[in-house]
């Protein structure tokens, strides 16, 4: 069976989003073993399909949306298939999807300083980062901030321009 994909969220069979479980998807009712139950609807729904999550079925039918928070783009369609039609990521907090060049970026995964540097964008995405309202300073950053740590980062990357964009949060 061919994979669905996501623009938004490319990694999303290394993603700890993803529950490698069986289950009966609460949307089309297809018995499956991978499925997302990270939903915001008003429903109690915690079982749906990359399926019904991909084509907007789950969206529609449980007036839900799987993230929380994002930047602003302008074109509605985008907007439709970022909350309706991509599974989220797990954080502390909510997820605050990045934006540029007027698009929402990919969600790449949880990082800490250790995967910035390893990747040689440590400084770049910092120096970004701490420039956004309310951010964590450089230094508590780059003391405190692991992968899988009380303090993560999440890396965004522009379908556009390529560059790379960092989220912060800790529990
Ligand atoms: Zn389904
Ligand atoms: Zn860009």
């Amino acid at each position: 069976m061919e994979k669905i994909k996501f623009k938004y969220h490319p990694n999303i069979y290394e993603d700890d989003i993803l529950v490698h479980e069986n289950g009966v998807c609460q949307c089309c009712g297809k018995k499956v073993s991978e499925y997302i139950e990270h939903i915001y609807s008003s429903e109690d729904v915690n079982c749906i399909c990359l399926q019904c999550v991909s084509d907007g079925t789950a969206a529609v039918k449980f007036d839900a949306e799987f993230v929380s928070c994002a930047e602003t783009v302008s074109d509605l369609e985008k907007n439709d298939e970022l909350f309706h039609r991509t599974p989220g990521y797990l954080g502390w907090q909510d997820e605050y999807w990045l934006a540029c060049c007027d698009d929402y970026c990919q969600y790449l995964g949880r990082v800490g300083i250790d995967e910035l540097k390893d990747m040689g964008i440590k400084d770049e995405v910092l120096e970004e980062y701490v420039q956004r309202e309310d951010a964590y300073s450089h230094e508590v950053v780059e003391e405190y901030m692991y992968k899988d740590g009380d303090m993560s980062g999440y890396l965004f990357k522009c379908i556009h321009c390529g560059k790379y964009h960092l989220w912060v949060d800790a529990n």
